[in-house]
């Protein structure tokens, strides 16, 4: 029976594992305990989420105003993609990929597939593009936690974020808390950990948690678990990070700002009190004195007075992200570039997933961990396959960046199958495997026709009646502009009045 459960690594991964293992087994003999290292700090980057986060906390029992008001918190309700195709007439090349849902008309796609007026596909389905063209908030005052008249995730303080889930998980969910640092992965004839050494002694437990980040401590380092290195697909490698003030009366935006650059891209996310920024990149085709000036000239300043930090990333996930008596959440498992704020995302999906699945005899571990890692490596690989559609759908050329980006051998088989499908049809449900596509098709239809993919219009023609039906909706979508435009208050206002009221 799992009498005792270890986490070593005490960044968001381990304490999001800790708080879904702490709720799973609060109240029953299982201990659940997280160690990590007082001196190795963690990565203190992970600043955007996606509405799933909401789920996510309500379910830990953790209050909404809280969080908001300890995590340094701004709503987020999508991505403004910028300058991610070639600019036309001169234009910055913009739109956006928000969080609300409308696949239940599907037929709006076509309609807006025979439109001739260059109206944006944001703005054409849905109104949550106008409360972000204008920095409104998702939600009023008054509305109840978690919820909201458009979906909505946040943007967040990461080292705050971590601290919030450590006080949850150790007050709330019964979990133990020491500081140790680990320096020894014993392992057993079989392979698997048989104990580990810190500076506390010895520590054994029937599962162990590696959430140790890149270092994948126990199951890379220590078990030799494969990594399959994604960079022949998703180039950028590298990252700069800095934080920076918000000029006096500057807006909260309620979006994550992604502009793309010459080998990269640059974040650009606003919390309540600062704002964070990145530029990715990829080192095979610029050098890091080239993205830091391209991030200053993003900022239109000089850097050198401010803390910018460089970070390597490596893309990819382990070959199996359960091996015997260890599993891997975070950073030790898999990543890919932050581009649509994977990171948490998988890692909460994956520390659910293990939580619900895990059985209370450690002999089904083999048989349940054979499922674990095949629904894990499917989940990266539908992440990868949607990073990379930004890319190769980009028109831009003026970068060999760009151009290797849209290299057959670059681009996944399965996305290219469904490239070439979607040149005659629009996405439908049936293209999608289901609960575990962390990206469905929504998330493909925004960035397909923001990107302004080929589809046939002959193809897709659509019927005298289903017209007049979809006009109709489309009214309904346009005096609900209006009405978000006349009732939400800026992203602003509603996050001080938070911090007054709470
Ligand atoms: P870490 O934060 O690195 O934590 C590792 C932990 O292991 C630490 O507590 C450390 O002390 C401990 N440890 C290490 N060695 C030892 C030892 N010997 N003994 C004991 N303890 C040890 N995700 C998003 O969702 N949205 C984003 O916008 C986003 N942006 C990102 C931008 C960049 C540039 C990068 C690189 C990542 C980004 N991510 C993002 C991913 C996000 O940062 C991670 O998902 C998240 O922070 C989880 O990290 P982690 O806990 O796995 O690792």
């Amino acid at each position: 029976m799992i009498k005792k459960i270890v986490i070593v690594g005490g960044g968001t991964a381990g304490w999001l594992a800790a708080n879904h293992l702490g709720k799973r087994f609060l109240g029953s003999e299982t201990v659940v305990k997280l160690i990590e290292s007082a001196n190795i700090p963690t990565i203190g980057v992970g600043e955007g989420t996606v509405p799933m986060m909401r789920q996510t906390l309500e379910y830990f029992g953790i209050d909404e105003g809280e969080f908001v008001k300890e995590c340094n918190v701004a709503f987020k309700q999508g991505i403004s993609f910028e300058n991610w195709m070639a600019p036309q007439a001169g234009k910055t090349h913009r739109y956006y990929h928000p969080f609300d849902f409308f696949s239940s008309e599907l037929g709006l796609v076509t309609a807006w597939l025979n439109d001739n007026s260059g109206i944006h596909f944001a703005d054409f389905v849905g109104f949550q593009s106008t409360l972000c063209d204008h920095n409104l908030a998702p939600k009023l005052i008054t509305q109840p936690q978690f919820d909201g008249a458009a979906s909505y995730a946040y943007h967040l303080d990461a080292g705050a974020f971590s601290e919030l889930l450590k006080n949850n998980a150790i007050n709330n969910l019964g979990v133990i808390h020491h500081y140790n640092e680990l320096s020894e992965v014993a392992l057993d004839n079989d392979g698997a950990i048989s104990h580990l050494v810190t500076d506390a002694g010895v520590e054994t437990a029937d599962l162990y948690i590696d959430c140790t980040g890149f270092r994948s401590l126990l199951l890379g380092t220590a078990m030799k678990t494969p990594f399959v290195a994604k960079g022949d697909v998703l180039f950028a490698d590298k990252a700069l990070a800095v934080q920076i003030p918000y000029a006096d009366n500057e807006q909260i935006p309620s979006y994550t700002r992604s502009t793309a650059q010459t080998a990269g891209w640059i974040w650009d996310i606003g919390l309540y009190s600062r704002k964070g920024i990145g530029h990715v990149y990829s080192s095979n085709h610029t050098s890091e004195t080239q993205a830091y000036a391209e991030l200053e000239n993003y900022l239109g300043t000089n850097l050198d007075s401010l803390n910018v930090r460089s970070i390597d990333m490596k893309v990819g996930y382990r070959s199996k992200a359960w091996s015997k008596n260890c599993v891997a959440l975070g950073l030790s498992q898999g990543f890919v570039e932050p581009l649509e704020a994977t990171g948490l995302l998988v890692f909460d999906v994956t520390a659910k997933m293990l939580a619900d699945t895990l059985p209370t005899s450690t002999m089904a571990f083999d048989t349940v961990a054979k499922h674990f890692n095949n629904t894990v490596t499917n989940m990266w690989n539908k992440v990868i396959d949607f990073i990379k559609l930004h890319y190769c759908i980009s028109d831009r050329c003026d970068s060999q960046f760009w151009l290797d980006n849209r290299s057959p051998e670059s681009i996944p088989d399965s996305l290219q199958e469904k490239l070439e499908l979607w040149k005659y049809k629009v996405p439908t449900n049936y293209d999608f495997g289901g609960k575990f596509d962390v990206f469905d098709i929504d998330n493909y239809l925004y960035v397909l026709y923001g990107m302004s993919y080929p589809t046939s219009v002959d193809s897709n023609l659509i019927s005298p009646a289903e017209l007049k039906r979809m006009s109709d909706i489309i009214g309904t979508i346009k005096y609900q502009q209006k009405q978000a435009r006349e009732l939400a208050i800026d992203n602003k206002s509603l996050l001080e009045k938070i911090h007054q009221f709470g």
